[in-house]
């Protein structure tokens, strides 16, 4: 699969972006020898469909032009990161596809390397330890239009520096009590080099460096030097951090770093009715809002995973939106273009009924079961044939009766003949209704001249339906999502709770399936005939079968979305 993708991805991908134009011109110049790449997630949650864009970009480049792309954990935040994100990081990355090889790096495995560096900075009189209180040094810090006042601790001597310094880490001061800052310019017009935070004091545990630091470096002293260490060459980033690229560079340019990267900066991916923020999947897992990382609403890796979409999907949709430079939100029907696209290709065929009304045939013998043939994939011969029992009693699905037929329901109906799918026709005769007068189950009959759906003297039907034989089917439990957010701009980290969708999960405990069936395999697609795509869920068990809904065939919930907001 992953070869498959390289081949494509040479022919199709190479100088398609801005991006990708600017590592050809480095590379066709000279200025480049091999490009480096890097995807630095921090591990404080899971991948999400934005970061499979950044991905997708850094490790494709990579492939394309001859280079190499690292996984870099930036781990400099202990009190967010876990191991189990780091775990999950990496087994997100390899199911989209990708493979980092041999290099796989912590931006803390650089903690000493950084530490001298800063060292460096304050032997050169650019970086002193200000004992200001958080508050003032946001007070102090300015605004957009009003340049930032000066620490009086700026003109700190390079000793009382280095002293602070190193009883900083020594773990002498308590959070917060001191930073690091580097002295570039409290009056620039750019707020992220008035002198920014280089280190601040944090008594934590580290994942991976234990109790060993006392003081973790920023984002920004971090990231550029680890990029120079790895010898990046492109180092690609949001847009949000186009701002912080002055820093970016005056680090390179002050610090006696062994290469010399350069930053490029594209648009974020952002998808209607979908956040893509940490901050806030984070809270849906830990407010219960969805069952974990993995939920299948969830715009995780891990969640399109379990939910059975396969990851070329992902891959084809990211290639379809291209990498721009300026912000945009993608329609979510795209995302879900891609999938359709790629689970119509691969899946195989199924019947199944996922609110049954009972069927008994009449004129059929009581006890015979024949084998009908049904195929596979309608578009692939090689996918083969199955066979399909039928029997007396049989289940249809609900909706495709109507006691009252409304106008273009052409499907079952009292008196009405319709044709189950590789079977026979069949004539709904007769209906059995409740106390509630709800009908429970249709007497018909069929016609045994129309064995595999035709009939000898050529009189027509306007509805095929599916349906199963009640002796052999699966009793399934069928799980149906639709979007977590029911507004297509969902309100971010402070109100995201209001725009939840209270009706994304639909169980449908009573759905029964064809026997082929029970091969099915965890999170490998197959298709409900006439309904959508599915896959068996991890929940079930022996005595429990459980499938997970992928999408539908047709993009019904978008419309009637529309309509709804329409009407508001
Ligand atoms: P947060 O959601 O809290 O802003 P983050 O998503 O930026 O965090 P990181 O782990 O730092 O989390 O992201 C790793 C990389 O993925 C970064 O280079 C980041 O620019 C990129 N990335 C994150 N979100 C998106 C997105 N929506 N589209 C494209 N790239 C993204
Ligand atoms: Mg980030």
């Amino acid at each position: 699969m992953a070869t498959d993708h390289k081949a494509s991805g040479n022919l199709e991908a190479a100088g398609q972006d801005f991006i990708r134009e600017i590592v050809k011109a480095d590379l066709d110049a000279g200025r480049t020898k091999q490009v480096v790449t890097r995807f630095p997630p921090e591990p404080n949650g899971y991948l999400h469909i934005g970061h499979a864009k950044s991905i997708c970009l850094n490790f494709g480049i990579a492939e394309e032009f001859g280079g190499r792309c690292h996984l870099r954990f930036d781990d400099t935040n202990p009190t967010k990161e876990e191991q189990e994100y780091i775990d999950a990081i990496e087994r997100d990355v390899r199911w989209l596809g990708f493979d980092w090889g041999k290099h796989l790096y912590y931006a803390s495995d650089y903690f000493e390397r950084l530490y001298n560096w800063a060292e460096d900075l304050i032997r050169a009189g650019k970086a002193y330890v200000d004992d200001q209180s958080q508050d003032d040094m946001r007070a102090a810090r300015g605004t957009l239009t009003e340049g930032g006042k000066n620490s009086p601790f700026r003109d700190r001597a390079v000793e009382e520096n280095l002293d602070l310094f190193r009883r900083m880490r020594a773990g002498e001061f308590p959070n917060g009590a001191r930073v690091l800052r580097a002295k570039v310019d409290m009056a620039s017009g750019n707020i992220n080099l008035r002198d920014p935070v280089l280190y601040r004091i944090l008594h934590a545990h580290h994942p991976r460096t234990g109790a060993t630091w006392k003081i973790y470096p920023s984002y920004d002293f971090a990231h550029g030097q680890s990029d120079a260490i790895e010898g990046i060459t492109h180092s690609i980033c949001t847009l949000e951090f186009e701002d912080h690229r002055p820093l970016y560079n005056w680090f390179i340019a002050n610090l006696d770093v062994p290469s010399k990267p350069h930053q490029y900066e594209f648009a974020r991916l952002n998808l209607t009715y979908t956040v893509l923020s940490k901050r806030v999947l984070t809270e849906l897992v830990r407010g219960n809002h969805v069952t974990g990382w993995d939920d299948p609403r969830m715009p995780t890796l891990a969640g399109f995973r379990r939910r059975g979409v396969p990851p070329e999907a992902i891959r084809d949709f990211i290639k379809r939106i291209g990498v721009a430079k300026s912000n945009s939100t993608v329609d979510a029907g795209m995302f879900e273009f891609s999938v359709r696209e790629a689970l119509n290709k691969t899946s195989l065929r199924r019947m199944a009924v996922l609110r049954p009304l009972k069927v008994v045939i009449e004129n059929y013998p009581e006890g015979q079961i024949e084998e009908l043939e049904a195929v596979n994939h309608p578009d692939d011969p090689a996918a083969g044939a199955r066979k399909i029992k039928f029997g007396r009693e049989l289940f249809i699905e609900q909706e495709d009766f109507m006691e009252t037929p409304e106008i273009k329901f052409f499907r079952m109906s009292p008196g009405r003949e319709v044709r189950l799918r590789y079977a026979y026709f069949i004539t709904c005769r007769e209906m059995v209704k409740n106390g509630k007068g709800e009908v429970t189950e249709l007497r018909c009959t069929y016609d045994p001249a129309s064995k595999g759906g035709n009939s000898p003297d050529g009189r027509k039907v306007k509805a095929t339906i599916h349906w199963v034989s009640a002796a052999h089917a699966i009793l399934a439990e069928v799980r149906q999502y639709s979007p977590l957010f029911n507004k297509p701009d969902p309100s971010g980290a402070k109100n995201f709770s209001a725009d939840l969708n209270p009706n994304s999960l639909e169980v449908l405990s009573d759905a029964r399936l064809e026997p082929a069936l029970v091969d099915a395999k965890i999170e490998a697609p197959v298709q409900f005939e006439r309904q959508g795509y599915f896959c068996l869920d991890r929940d079930s068990k022996l005595g429990k079968t459980v499938f997970t809904r992928t999408i539908g065939l047709r993009d019904t919930w978008a419309k009637d979305q529309a309509k709804e907001n329409a009407a508001r």
